[in-house]
């Protein structure tokens, strides 16, 4: 069964988060995903492909679609893992993607997480983590959830 498609402004939350007010609120149990593996990924390439098509329609600007967050800008190009994918908006990049980290013990803003050997650290700790990670253009600040996931090691159901 398909769950309820997040809209536009959900899946732009994560700039929200990333600025460090609300990071916590972004840990809803439905982001997380629910079921019998923990992992519960989310991906969010119908969202991409809705937010996508609303921009040819112009329903919406460059200004709503390339509105990263100046932080979100500076890890796509310090810590930004590469791809070969063209940017949708702008074909003058290949978009790069960012991870954080949410959860227990960790900034209300995010973790970025810069390397695999990080995450599979991160994945030990006794709370379950929410990842985010985000499609970033850094020639035109494009940007989009790409996936969220859980990771960690907790074994009791709350
Ligand atoms: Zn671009």
């Amino acid at each position: 069964m398909r769950g309820r498609s997040p809209t536009w402004r959900e899946t732009r939350r994560y700039p929200v988060a990333v600025r460090s007010t609300s990071g916590s609120r972004s840990l809803r149990p439905e982001v997380l995903g629910r079921g019998p593996e923990r992992s519960g990924q989310i991906d969010y390439r119908l969202a991409r492909r809705h937010t996508l098509a609303e921009f040819r329609r112009g329903r919406l600007s460059r200004l709503d679609v390339c509105d990263a967050h100046p932080e979100l800008l500076r890890a796509a190009r310090n810590i930004g893992e590469r791809t070969s994918r063209e940017c949708p908006i702008c074909d003058e990049a290949d978009v790069v993607l960012v991870s954080f980290a949410f959860g227990p013990g960790l900034p209300a803003s995010g973790r970025c997480v810069d390397s695999t050997a990080e995450l599979a650290k991160l994945a030990k700790r006794r709370n379950d983590l929410a990842c985010y990670v985000v499609e970033v253009c850094t020639e035109c600040s494009w940007n989009h959830l790409a996936r969220t996931y859980v990771i960690g090691n907790s074994r009791t159901p709350a």
